[in-house]
């Protein structure tokens, strides 16, 4: 991967502007200050390697040299995106899952923010909004999937297991640069249909967990059958007592109910 040939790759996608670094620090961080700084819609940070990747609340994301995808993607929402921002997670997650199901895998998602294959975490999705007052200027949507069996970080490392498309495919794993075309041209159908139930009902059809018990630990834990989604993308559960509850957006880890 290289600044020239991801152009070439990724030039009928009518990129805003890339940015490529052989290492950097976190591709959210320079995709920040980028749309700070003015950058137009749809221009995307690539990194072959980060050095500081951020999960969220500042967990570490491993992206070690020439193994993975890091990228983040500037967004200036149009006014139907604006309405419905909170399914910004479920856009990007849907994109790593289409191109997850055209390579012959069975992705799932894990709400809010994570891919499964075959129940390990693949890939992780972390979004930051860039505010102009208190209007919305643009968003930081940042994306790491594990592509060789070197991205999936050591599992003492990790409260969840990792794995990576490389492992679950176990054949020759496509060229990333392929990978990542693949990734924003879901992003870009799927970026169209915002609004619609399509989205939510694709989104909700790929959650892990559906049908199961689960924990979702925040701020409380809530234990629940998991139902499906709220139109905002929030979480609905059924628990123990019979009644709904909804977990809205938050630093909430879903688990299965051990
Ligand atoms: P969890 O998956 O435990 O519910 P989370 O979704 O909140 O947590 P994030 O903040 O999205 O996790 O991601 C950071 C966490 O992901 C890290 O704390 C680490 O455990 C794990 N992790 C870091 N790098 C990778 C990677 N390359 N592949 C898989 N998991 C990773």
């Amino acid at each position: 991967m290289n600044e020239n040939s991801l152009k070439k790759k990724l030039s009928k996608l009518k990129l805003g502007g890339l940015r490529y670094f052989n290492s950097t620090g976190s591709t959210n961080d320079e995709a920040l200050a980028w749309a700070a700084a003015g950058a137009a819609d749809f221009s995307i940070v690539v990194a072959d390697e980060q050095t500081h990747g951020r999960g969220r609340l500042d967990r570490q994301w491993f992206t070690p040299k020439g193994q993975a995808l890091a990228f983040s993607l500037i967004l200036r929402p149009s006014n139907s995106h604006l309405s419905h921002l909170s399914r910004t997670v479920g856009l990007a997650a849907l994109s790593i899952a289409d191109c997850c199901s055209r390579l012959g895998l069975k992705p799932q998602i894990k709400w809010p923010n994570d891919i499964l294959l075959n129940g390990k975490k693949a890939a992780g999705i972390l979004i930051e909004t860039v505010w102009s007052g208190d209007e919305v200027d643009s968003l930081v949507v940042g994306m790491g999937v594990n592509i060789h069996t070197a991205s999936a970080p050591p599992a003492r490392a990790l409260q969840f297991p990792a794995t990576s498309i490389e492992d679950e495919l176990g054949q020759k794993t496509p060229d990333r640069e392929d990978i990542l075309f693949d990734i924003l041209s879901a992003f870009l159908r799927w970026r169209g249909s915002i609004e619609t139930d399509e989205l939510l009902e694709a989104w909700e059809r790929a959650l892990a967990f559906r049908g199961e018990q689960v924990q979702a630990a925040g701020d409380s834990l809530v234990e629940g059958e998991l139902l499906g989604l709220e139109p905002d993308g929030s979480l609905r559960l059924r628990d123990r007592k019979g009644d709904i509850v909804v977990v809205r957006y938050g630093d909430v880890s879903l688990r299965p109910m051990p």
